[in-house]
């Protein structure tokens, strides 16, 4: 358990202050894990699995900043509607309609990433660029919605190179946007992307939020 909080020591001491979010991965490990990384300062969790998000969201301390990360059914969002801080894993015009519609029916507005897909890897879920930027256009369609900025994941590889271009490019592209259709508004700002065996590529190309899981809680265990 003094693992965990040495770990979390350790990663915050190579990332640049301030300017990027660690969101702590806590799928697949319990509460207990969690509260370790809370009593060291920890308030941002990721967690990619609507049941299991919303069972730690009941056990758990109310301040914690809970992040879905992983793939969302249209039919799930409301579930966690009143109480998500940001849905990283957007893929869908018809995913944001429906986390705005819920969101209104909460009064309020939920902050999202649209998911761009990056890797080399069939599997991944994500938008093209032509995809982003149509749901860009419209997002004004959207009030519930505030469009944070981009999320991406790289092919899972060790090579540097296949990994700095992977995230070059969506650093690019966030810029672009950015620039295109929020100049005037500080409210694009998240570039997410980076994890545990890569985060460190990924802040050099211009991320500013890291998702890390088994680098703090070791290895899956529930
Ligand atoms: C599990 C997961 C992570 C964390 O992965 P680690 O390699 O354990 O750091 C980051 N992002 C997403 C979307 C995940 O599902």
């Amino acid at each position: 358990m003094v693992d965990i909080q040495n770990r979390l020591k350790d990663i915050k001491s190579t990332l640049p202050g301030d300017a990027v979010t660690l969101i702590a991965v806590s799928k697949n490990h319990p509460s207990e894990s969690i509260m370790e990384a809370y009593e060291a300062g920890q308030r941002d969790f990721g967690e990619n699995r609507v049941q299991e998000l919303c069972g730690k969201y009941e056990a758990l301390p109310r301040d914690i900043q809970w992040h879905l990360i992983g793939h969302l059914q249209t039919n799930k969002v409301r579930q966690i509607a009143s109480f998500v801080s940001m849905i990283h894993s957007v893929d869908s015009l018809r995913l944001l309609e429906e986390i705005s519609l819920q969101a209104i029916r909460h009064n309020r507005q939920i902050d999202v990433l649209l998911q761009i897909y990056i890797a080399e890897e069939e599997s991944k879920f994500g938008l093209d660029q032509t995809e982003a930027l149509d749901i860009i256009q419209h997002h004004s369609n959207f009030p519930g919605v505030r469009i944070s900025g981009l999320m991406g994941m790289a092919t899972n590889t060790s090579n540097e190179i296949q990994l700095r271009k992977e995230f070059s490019g969506l650093g690019h592209f966030f810029q672009q946007i950015k620039s295109s259709y929020f100049s005037d508004e500080v409210s694009f700002s998240v570039l997410c992307m980076g994890m545990s065996g890569d985060y460190k590529i990924a802040i050099e190309e211009g991320s500013n939020m890291v998702r890390i899981g088994s680098a703090i809680f070791g290895d899956r265990v529930m």
